[in-house]
């Protein structure tokens, strides 16, 4: 075999690509992975890990001030936001470094450079130098990812309007922040700022925060922010934004034709992603790009035989373990392991992590009932939950939708401390299809938040025990 022929090419190293590549060589396929910027993609390096670690800094700065509340003082707490910023830097470092040596472990030859399609089975890789190297397999796996939208007729300049990246490194608290565009991304930077004492704005052009979730949760998550004095603008429309001098002028037209101008100190657009199609060779090929994304079968196939693509760069919802379980699934494809299922969408888990947090799976209540299903809902608040109560974080609930008839759990929406961790829960419980009954007879650790998931099964079917 040449030296760079492989079985497989996956192209771009994020959690999708990486774990493809790991998956694939599991499988006893020779692999090669082409990464053009950084190994772990957006997820490790400008995503999910650097805006959680902020995110922590935000949760301790709140407990500090309300330390008092615990018996403890705590005085002259100050935010030193450039050890803020390089905590969360060298977490992400430390990330990259890990994908590295797991791709060493796992005998992927690494690539760095843009990899494009150049023919079929052929992938040329060009390094930042200039140089080209072509890889040839009968598989490529395409995952690029995606990068921040922007707005018609507004531009990031990364100073004042930021994107996600700019609001990750800052080198001052804003004073005044808008936030547009309310799905989790916008609202954790939102919980972040206002957190650390900035005072935000949110625009949101939809008629609520948050809307993919359930709409209950997104009504309670809108109550709680603006408790925390962030301002909450839905059903808006970001008609300019304009760096003047030193700041940012804003002019948003809300519902009823009432206009909001204002002047900020920064900006954040937060309005969704868009595929990284451009670079990767598609043009010639029969590989379909709509609206900004590759088109796949279930199988993950591109219209091109020998081509797969996978993870952000083929659509919503943009999640790190969407993607990589995708990545799993198209190597397994690949390796020709028997027995695979198609990804299931109402399978995955979403997460925000804002403060309280917000978590889901499945069919909101609504989505349920316009699907004709007749359902039962149970909910439970965590003021009536011990650990809630001890952790002094009683804001928030679990809320569950059962099928009446089946007691098939169709879906579960948390709100509240700590909820990304309970969901997975939940997913089990969906992977496995257990029913209500199954739910009920499960034993729950006392005292746990885990416990408010049970009483809102049980509350479903009016048996909940505590409330
Ligand atoms: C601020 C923010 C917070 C987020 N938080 C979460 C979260 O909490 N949980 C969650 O699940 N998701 C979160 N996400 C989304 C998550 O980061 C993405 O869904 C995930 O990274 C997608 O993985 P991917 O492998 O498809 O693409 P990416 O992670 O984007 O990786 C693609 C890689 O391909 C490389 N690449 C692109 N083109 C080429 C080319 N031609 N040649 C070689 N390499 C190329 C890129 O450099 C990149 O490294 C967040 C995203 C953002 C922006």
């Amino acid at each position: 075999m040449a030296a760079n022929a492989f079985d497989c090419i996956v192209v771009g190293g994020g959690p999708g690509g990486y774990v493809a590549a790991i998956r694939a060589s599991q499988l006893g396929l020779r692999v090669a992975i082409a990464e053009r910027e950084h190994l772990g993609g957006i997820c490790l390096n400008w995503g999910c890990i650097p805006t959680k670690a902020l995110l922590r800094t935000a949760e301790v700065h709140h407990l500090l001030r309300n330390a008092a509340s615990f018996g403890l003082s705590a005085s002259d707490v100050r935010v030193d936001l450039a050890k803020v910023v390089e905590r969360s830097r060298r977490i992400a470092g430390r990330l990259e470094k890990g994908v590295r040596h797991l791709m060493k472990k796992n005998a992927v030859a690494v690539f760095e450079g843009s990899g494009r399609l150049a023919g079929p089975g052929r992938v040329v890789v060009r390094a930042g130098t200039g140089d080209e190297v072509e890889l040839s397999a009968p598989h490529v796996i395409l995952a690029a990812g995606a990068r921040a939208r922007s707005l018609p007729g507004i531009e990031p300049d990364g100073q004042r309007i930021w994107t996600y990246r700019e609001a990750m490194v800052p080198e001052s608290l804003p004073a005044s922040l808008l936030v547009i565009g309310a799905g989790a991304i916008g609202i954790e930077f939102a919980s972040f700022y206002r957190d650390l004492g900035s005072e935000v704005t949110v625009v949101e052009a939809l008629p609520r925060i948050l809307p993919a979730e359930d709409e209950e949760i997104s009504a309670a998550a809108r109550r709680c922010f603006e408790k925390q004095g962030i301002e909450i603008h839905t059903g808006a429309a970001l008609r300019s934004l304009e760096v003047r001098g030193d700041a940012v002028h804003a002019v948003v037209e809300r519902e009823a034709g009432a206009v909001l101008e204002r002047d900020l100190d920064r900006a954040i657009l937060a309005v969704g992603i868009t595929g990284n199609v451009e670079a990767l060779g598609l043009e010639g090929t029969a590989v379909r790009v709509e609206r900004g994304h590759v088109v796949v079968t279930q199988w993950l196939e591109t219209g091109e035989p020998g081509v797969y693509a996978i993870g952000d760069l083929v659509g919503p919802p943009w999640l790190a373990h969407k993607a990589s379980h995708e990545g799993v699934l198209c190597a397994e494809r690949i390796a020709g392991v028997a027995g695979l299922h198609p990804l299931d969408a109402s399978q995955i888990p979403g997460c925000t992590y804002c403060r309280p947090q917000v978590a889901s799976i499945g069919l909101t209540e609504r989505a349920a009932r316009d699907a004709g299903r007749e359902v039962r809902v149970g909910k439970f608040p965590l003021s009536a939950n011990g650990k809630a109560l001890a952790l002094g974080e009683t804001e928030g609930f679990v809320k569950t939708v059962f099928d009446a008839g089946t007691g098939e759990l169709l879906g579960a929406h948390l709100f509240g401390a700590e909820v990304t961790e309970l969901i997975q829960g939940f997913a089990v419980a969906r992977t496995l299809e257990a029913t209500e009954a199954e739910l009920m007879r499960t034993i729950f650790p006392h005292p746990t938040l885990s416990e408010a998931m049970h009483e809102a099964v049980l509350a479903a079917f009016g048996r909940a025990l505590n409330a």
